[in-house]
């Protein structure tokens, strides 16, 4: 039995799978509030108990955590506690535990996923042996190159949501101007994810905001995705506008990077959510406008990633491989 996890900022994925020839199946899953436990080791000790799974049957333990990975260890983000391998195994008595980025995790789950788990923006023309790239926006920006090697596909976990944002409009300018003013440098993280969201909405509410959306809500991303759906706000409108725009161009930037002629995936909490504004077109063109390379853009295959567990699966797939 596997025990796989997906550690994120806001919230934690943790289920028990067995494996099997393609796609492990899985037995138990339960969702956590990341913060409501002190220690990592509490909460999956609280998981098994729930499920009345002695740790003794479980053969390997694979966490995808949401920051960067040294010596089977993390330390998230946006979280004040440590995803350490050698300490939950010492505490839960599993025999294996391997700790890997999210984004690599929510990778391994990429040649897994069926077509009703994905939804089609640019349909494109896969290459037969071409890398795949990962991009996932949700409380932060997660990005995963799928390198092509020998025959199978190697995820390779990266940082470049914290890379620097690349602006190309005037608004995307004054964009940098305040993230710089507010944060001392504009990453791309600052942009895209839901944080990001907060902060394009503090700059196109000069006036009150018409859905009157409170940011310091823990909810506050939502708020303003849906108040720009129902088209109640032209401020939040902007800003979703904005938000979609700088999230295209950000994954065809990777899709450069990686030359992902086997497909970009589009994954995290936010993209299923707002799937009338990713298919508006904006997002596409954002993507494709990397002259003169946006031929070789325009006949990627673009999906989103609607299966919301994919990442916990992706940890689930890596552990039944070791
Ligand atoms: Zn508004």
């Amino acid at each position: 039995m596997i025990l796989a996890g997906d550690v994120g900022g806001t919230k934690t994925l943790l289920g028990l799978f067995e494996p099997d020839a393609v796609r492990p199946r899985p037995i138990s899953v339960r969702s956590f509030g990341t913060l409501d436990y002190d220690t990592f080791e509490t909460m999956i000790a609280a998981f098994l108990a729930d499920a009345a799974i002695d740790a003794a049957r479980i053969g390997v333990t694979c966490l995808g955590a949401a920051g960067p990975v040294t010596d089977n260890a993390a330390d998230l983000t946006a979280v004040p506690w440590r995803v350490d391998g050698a300490r939950i195994r010492a505490t839960t008595g599993a025999a294996r535990v391997v700790v890997i980025n999210d984004l690599q995790a929510m990778a391994q789950a990429v040649p897994v996923l069926q077509d009703a788990e994905l939804y089609v923006l640019q349909r494109g023309a896969r290459a037969p042996g071409g890398n795949m790239a990962v991009i996932a926006a949700g409380t932060g920006l997660g990005e995963a190159l799928i390198h092509h090697v020998d025959g199978r596909y190697v995820p390779v976990p990266s940082e470049g949501g914290h890379a620097d944002f690349p602006a190309r409009t005037e608004r995307e300018f004054a964009v940098v101007r305040d993230l710089t003013a507010r944060y001392g440098r504009a990453d791309v993280e600052h942009v895209v994810s839901g944080r990001g969201l907060i902060n394009i909405h503090r700059m196109t509410h000069a006036a009150a905001c018409g859905a009157a959306v409170d940011v310091d809500d823990p909810h506050a991303a939502a708020a303003i995705t849906s108040a720009a759906l129902d088209r109640r706000c032209p401020g939040c409108v902007e800003a979703l506008d904005l938000f979609v725009e700088a999230y295209g161009a950000q994954a065809g930037n990777l899709a450069l990077r990686s030359v992902a002629t086997g497909g970009v995936f589009i994954g995290g909490g936010i993209a299923p959510k707002i799937l009338p504004a990713l298919t508006s077109g904006a997002f596409m063109h954002a993507f494709r406008a990397k002259s003169p390379l946006d031929g070789l853009l325009g006949a990627m295959p673009v999906n989103v990633i609607l299966n919301a567990e994919a990442g916990l699966l992706g940890a689930a797939v890596f552990g039944s491989q070791l």
